[in-house]
């Protein structure tokens, strides 16, 4: 991603999820999607399962993930995953939404992990919001499509607002 003051590339602020131009000393600051993803941009060496594009670096929550600029599918180590949904649906301060059903076309998918090519296994997430994930056992990553994330943080359950 480049500056739009002078153009020169921006470059992430460590642990932070906004980025900074060495050159004229500016701040950018990325807007989250409605999964909570701010774009980084950083490149990566995986590409995205679904169209191929490379995957790039952002953050939900300040926790960093892979992300696709066109599908907007998060990749996500297992654990920083649990620590995300965690988190967010903690400090969630909306109404629940009202849960949709499963969609059983979604476990037919099948779709290879970026990290170690290998099949992903495709299943329901057995937390809230009946949403069907993608995970490798191997490299711990866990793959979600957009929108998924939302659903996962806006679903009913006692452990929602149990931070405010
Ligand atoms: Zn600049
Ligand atoms: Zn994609
Ligand atoms: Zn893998």
């Amino acid at each position: 991603m480049n500056c739009e003051n002078c153009g020169a590339p921006l470059n992430p602020v460590p642990g932070r999820d906004y980025l900074f131009c060495d050159h004229c000393g500016s701040f950018h600051f990325p807007i989250a999607n409605r999964d909570g993803v701010r774009l980084l941009g950083e490149s990566s060496n995986m590409v995205c399962p679904i169209c191929r594009e490379d995957l790039v670096s952002g953050t939900v929550d300040e926790v960093k993930l892979l992300t696709c600029n066109k599908c907007h599918g998060i990749l996500v180590p297992s654990w920083n995953f649990y620590t995300i949904v965690r988190y967010l649906r903690a400090e969630y301060a909306e109404k629940d939404r009202p849960p949709r059903p499963l969609n059983k076309e979604e476990l037919q998918r099948g779709i290879s992990c970026p990290s170690c090519r290998q099949p992903m296994d495709t299943h329901p997430y057995y937390g809230p919001g009946n949403v069907v994930i993608d995970n490798c056992g191997r490299c711990g990553l866990v793959w979600l499509d957009f929108g998924e994330l939302d659903r996962i943080i806006s679903a009913a359950g006692r452990d929602r607002g149990s931070l405010l």
